[in-house]
């Protein structure tokens, strides 16, 4: 099994050499606009937090999976996990804020030796989208496991889940060999409690990341193939597709680099920003918080080690009017968000 780049000790698991490679070359030579530059064109630097929808919650780094693109550069050798008095200040500020949205993520998230309490006792908030990102094959992991479609159906959980395609050549290249058979059989057990089929309110939805250095496709028309395909090949059912830009860093920057796409890829992105998409990115509406309980604007921020231009850093000091109307902080990276129909954790945004 590949392992993380930290595992690797290599140079691109330091967020700091991440954040040098998107400033430097093309960018600094002027050859293409820095992020900055391209919003400001249009007056929207600074890029502003509005009001508050959503808490996106990294539970830990550790993952059963080691996927090729991964923006967490999770996998079973990190050990990066939330602990439950984090959790606690987490639930302390749920119960407090009006985010509609609370979103668990990881890693896989289940992997999290806490994650079962956390989403009981979260669940008890009433917030109005519970969502947790399952891997899928952490169902079929191991025994343990096995009755996590009755658990997230017991808490009336929002599962949202990776499915880079319909065919098994294509999953498995990206995600490791074996992931497209556990995610099909985990992906009918979730049918078979109630999840995905039409009318439920059981939502079940799959994220689509392209396998290389392409950009996704129209949403909708690959949501009607997925459909197709899945419901012919297997019987299985869901509610919608989302279409996620992958963004140039960790693995998958690693993966631009080896293969000599990097520079490609960014001149992809760039000639596919979308100003319209730019007041719709999640990190407007978004707070994500680390395993040791950090604030950052989003995920992808995480990642890169960029935390809140904020006073507020910590889940443990949160100060919503404080937090609203904060500079997000921003560099190239962000030209994945701002692509072709806009990418967030939800799909497209324009
Ligand atoms: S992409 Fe998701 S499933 Fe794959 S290694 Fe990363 S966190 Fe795990
Ligand atoms: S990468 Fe994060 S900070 Fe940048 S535009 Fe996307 S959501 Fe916002």
């Amino acid at each position: 099994m590949l392992k993380s780049l930290k595992k690797r000790e290599s140079d691109l698991a330091k967020s700091n050499r991440q954040l040098e490679i998107l400033s430097n070359g093309i960018f600094k030579s002027g050859e293409l606009p820095t992020f900055k530059k391209k919003i400001a064109e249009t007056n929207q630097f600074p890029l502003k937090a509005k009001k508050l929808e959503i808490l996106q919650i990294n539970v830990g780094y550790m993952c059963n999976q080691v996927c090729d693109h991964c923006h967490v550069d999770a996998g079973p050798d990190r050990k990066e996990i939330m602990t439950r008095e984090t959790m606690q200040q987490c639930l302390n500020v749920i119960k407090n804020t009006g985010a509609h949205t609370l979103d668990l993520t990881g890693g896989a998230p289940e992997m999290n030796p806490d994650f079962r309490w956390f989403v009981e006792e979260a669940a008890k908030a009433g917030i109005k989208d519970f969502i947790v990102r399952s891997n899928l094959t952490i169902i079929r992991a191991n025994k343990k496991y096995y009755d996590l479609p009755e658990f997230f159906k017991k808490h009336n959980v929002h599962v949202v889940s990776s499915m880079p395609h319909w065919t098994r050549g294509k999953t498995d290249k990206q995600r490791g060999n074996g992931v497209f058979d556990k995610s099909i059989k985990a992906l009918q057990e979730l049918n078979a409690v109630g999840y995905g089929m039409p009318g439920s309110d059981l939502r079940l939805d799959l994220v689509y990341n392209p396998s290389g250095a392409f950009l996704p496709g129209d949403q909708a028309s690959m949501e009607k193939d997925f459909k197709k395909a899945l419901m012919e090949d297997f019987s299985i059912q869901f509610h919608n597709l989302f279409a996620i830009t992958n963004l140039p860093i960790a693995r998958f920057l690693d993966f631009l680099i080896a293969s000599e796409n990097y520079e490609e890829y960014m001149y992809q992105l760039v000639e596919a920003y979308n100003p319209s998409a730019v007041a719709n990115v999640m990190c407007t509406n978004t707070l994500s918080i680390s395993w040791d309980g950090y604030l950052y604007d989003c995920d992808f921020n995480q990642m890169l080690a960029l935390p809140v231009n904020s006073k507020v850093k910590h889940i443990s000091e949160y100060n919503e009017e404080l937090l609203e109307g904060r500079n997000i902080v921003i560099s190239q990276h962000c030209y994945g968000c701002t692509a072709g129909a806009g990418s967030s954790c939800q799909g497209s945004v324009a």
